[in-house]
């Protein structure tokens, strides 16, 4: 935000439908009348998406001086950490979406839609341009929407790394849409398998289910799968009792490695207990329509199945990937952006969320700078006092460097300061060379992870990037950043930071593993309790709140429905 000295105006990107588009060129019309600036005329932002970082910018947004632009595929905000659920019919899938109009709306701030896609950003010319499924009138599906600040939160898509048959074979578990797809396969398949004339090795193969990826997706899914089949559905197909298998496949050592591992270790237990197989160290290859070839320890088997979940992970979008060519970002997998949520080498433009990623290349280029500022006599070294107090800089500018010394300890820095505390533990005067910390800290640089992509960051980014924009005005006079690292002054804003809330794994058979802030583990069924205490206080409105409880309500007293509608 620093860069931006003039404040005049701010877009932001999202899809409507209907009369959205009616509301577009109304607010399209009203900027080109004002073609010439009056200074009167409101900041107009588009904001691209209506997920995690979209909805809680818009909703946090709070600033009657924007007028707001929202622009995405779908017309509504989905709770993606509740999709396992809809897939087994535990949660419906209305319980889990809210109208981002509903969001929206506010009485100061003015919001449109546009339900549309964006198919190209044009920084050059500030415009975005959208394809929209419903023609307009004049039979055009594509129109283009100007911007003077544009939000970009498109999130990402299901990586299917190319593997030959993912695409056309495996189901993916990202949307809505996705999540009920899933739910009607799952009951067509036991249909499928009580259906005359099919061999019990047919019967076999369709009732195998075969998750891809022990990430927090597929082992969840994995898990309310395990339970549909166990609490509901043999109660209806008894004679599919033992023919029904889930199998789990995952590339590395251990399902669940983000987590700790007593975590890790009960999940691969209790699965193994409920008969899921978890296959480790396999790797999926190739899949056609009936099986799938995977690599296990070096040998190759072929695993028939009757229906597939693919969860390994998130890749670039095509629009995302077209704008970070343009930009001279062709070579990452996430738009760069700076500690403020700008996206690199552009004007008014930043990415939140699963699309983007804070770039560690300048924070490196950055703490070499914090270090030789500290080297006031140049002498190319530093007292362990100073060098501590440098570390402490660092932490307080960039929270992911200090996310990573709290949870694993940075290997170099760690070793060089144990050293030199060993050596000299009482002697204050003791000297690092500032070359040998440099080249230990650019250890960092691959170390540290990019932040996850969850909804917590998500979310929090919106936030952060709502209030900066409600405060734009008043932070120019009085910026509350840190002083500069290049340059004079101070930054306007405090960089965006992360804070970790902790995260949750639910396990089937009312087991859910926590794991909170300071490594607090907890597994069991009361951490089951608290996680259906935390979504359903992080529930958008009152609305889905209600829906979401009684849909548990439901599910205790009478099961998961198993029509297949
Ligand atoms: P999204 O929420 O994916 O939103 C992207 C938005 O952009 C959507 O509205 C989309 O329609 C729109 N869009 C897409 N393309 C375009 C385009 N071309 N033009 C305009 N708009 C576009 N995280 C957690 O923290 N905890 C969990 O328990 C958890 N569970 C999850 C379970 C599942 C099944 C999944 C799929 C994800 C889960 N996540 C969880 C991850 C979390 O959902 C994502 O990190 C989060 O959704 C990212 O938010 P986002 O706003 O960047 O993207």
């Amino acid at each position: 935000f620093h860069d931006y000295p003039s404040l005049s105006r701010i877009l932001v990107v999202s899809t409507i439908s209907g009369g959205g588009l009616i509301a577009y060129s109304e607010a399209n019309a009203s900027s080109s009348n004002n073609g010439v600036e009056t200074g009167t005329r409101k900041k107009k932002v588009v904001l691209l998406g209506t997920g995690w970082a979209g909805a809680s910018f818009l909703k946090d947004l709070n600033n009657s001086s924007y007028e707001i632009q929202v622009i995405s595929p779908r017309n509504y905000f989905a709770f993606t950490p509740l999709l396992p659920s809809v897939t087994c019919g535990t949660v419906e899938a209305r319980s889990v979406v809210e109208p981002i109009r509903n969001i929206g709306k506010k009485k100061n701030v003015e919001m449109s839609f546009l339900e549309a896609e964006c198919f190209r950003i044009d920084p050059g010319s500030k415009k975005v341009y959208c394809r929209s499924k419903q023609g307009l009138d004049n039979g055009k599906k594509e129109f283009d929407v100007d911007y003077d600040y544009l939000v970009i939160a498109t999130g990402a898509q299901s990586n299917t790394f190319n593997i030959p048959g993912v695409e056309e074979n495996c189901h993916f578990l990202k949307e809505v849409e996705d999540a009920q797809r899933i739910r009607r396969t799952v009951i067509d398949s036991f249909e499928k398998a009580s259906l005359p004339d099919l061999n019990e090795e047919e019967r076999k193969r369709i009732l195998h289910f075969v998750v891809v990826g022990g990430g927090p997706t597929g082992v969840e899914f994995a898990a309310e799968l395990h339970d549909f089949v166990t609490e509901d559905l043999v109660k209806l197909y008894p004679k599919a009792k033992n023919l029904v298998h889930i199998t789990l496949l995952e590339a590395a050592d251990h399902i669940l490695t983000m987590f700790d591992k007593r975590i890790t270790e009960f999940a691969e237990e209790k699965f193994n207990r409920d008969g899921i197989d978890v296959k480790l160290g396999s790797m999926v290859v190739k899949v056609n329509d009936k099986e799938i070839s995977a690599k296990t320890k070096g040998e190759l088997s072929s695993i028939p199945y009757g229906m597939i979940v693919w969860s390994t992970g998130i890749g670039t979008r095509p629009v995302i990937k077209d704008f970070m060519k343009q930009i001279g970002q062709g070579n990452r997998r996430a738009l760069a952006t700076d500690e403020w949520l700008r996206v690199e080498g552009c004007d008014n433009i930043y990415a939140l969320g699963d699309c983007a990623t804070i770039n560690q290349r300048k924070v490196m280029e950055d703490i070499a700078d914090i270090f030789k500022k500290a080297d006031k006599d140049n002498s190319g070294t530093l007292t362990l006092k100073e060098f501590q107090e440098v570390i402490d800089d660092i932490c307080v500018r960039y929270p992911q460097v200090e996310l990573y010394l709290k949870s694993k300890g940075m290997r170099g820095i760690a070793d060089l300061l144990k050293q030199a505390q060993a050596e000299n533990a009482s002697n204050k005067s003791v000297e690092l060379n500032i070359e040998e910390l440099k080249s230990a800290l650019s250890q960092v640089d691959s170390q540290v992870k990019f932040l996850p992509a969850t909804a917590q960051v998500a979310a929090q980014q919106g936030t952060y990037l709502a209030k900066c924009f409600d405060r734009m005005e008043e932070c120019e006079k009085n910026p509350e950043g840190p002083i500069r690292i290049r340059g004079e002054g101070r930054h306007r804003f405090r960089p965006f930071r992360y804070r970790h809330l902790g995260q949750f794994a639910p396990l089937g058979g009312e087991q859910t593993a926590a794991q909170l802030p300071g490594d607090w583990v907890s597994i069991g069924q009361s951490s089951q309790w608290l996680w259906y205490s935390v979504y359903a206080s992080k529930q958008v409105s009152w609305r889905t709140r209600v829906l979401v409880v009684s849909d548990w309500m439901r599910r205790f007293i009478f099961g998961r429905d198993s029509s297949r509608i």
